[in-house]
């Protein structure tokens, strides 16, 4: 079940300026920052500046406009790191099964090396 958004979230705190990120990149729809945590070399997450929980929240209920500004940025922010040329990982983890620990919608964009094998 899609859990109900929590507006005190810290991405949603993030968004509001209440704590500071290290930003990338930043348009209408989207807000693009680095991983506090990075697990390579480019490790950056690209989050919807609406309030959707997970992938399936933006997927069902976000606008046309949203999704394609979105997904937009997702591959500028990719393209402006340097990642095209070697390649890089898109994940959205979602939900309990997979994992998700932040409750608002986030893409982790990883590259800057050879990455292993998707094994879940
Ligand atoms: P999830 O498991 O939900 O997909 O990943 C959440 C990600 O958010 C983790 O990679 C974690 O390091 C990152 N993260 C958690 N809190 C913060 C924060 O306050 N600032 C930033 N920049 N990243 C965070």
């Amino acid at each position: 079940p899609t859990l109900p958004y929590d507006p005190d979230n810290i991405f949603a705190r993030i968004l509001r300026g209440e704590i500071p990120c290290r930003k990338v990149h930043e348009d209408e729809f989207s807000l693009a920052f680095h991983d506090i945590a990075p697990q390579a070399p480019v490790h950056i997450l690209v989050i919807p500046k609406g309030a959707y929980v997970s992938w399936d929240d933006f997927s069902s209920k976000a606008s046309d406009a949203e999704i394609a500004g979105f997904t937009r940025a997702v591959g500028k922010v990719a393209r402006d790191a340097g990642l095209v040329a070697s390649g890089y990982r898109l994940l959205a983890n979602t939900g309990q099964h997979g994992h998700q620990e932040v409750p608002h919608l986030h893409v982790h964009i990883f590259g800057g090396r050879q990455l292993g094998a998707m094994i879940p």
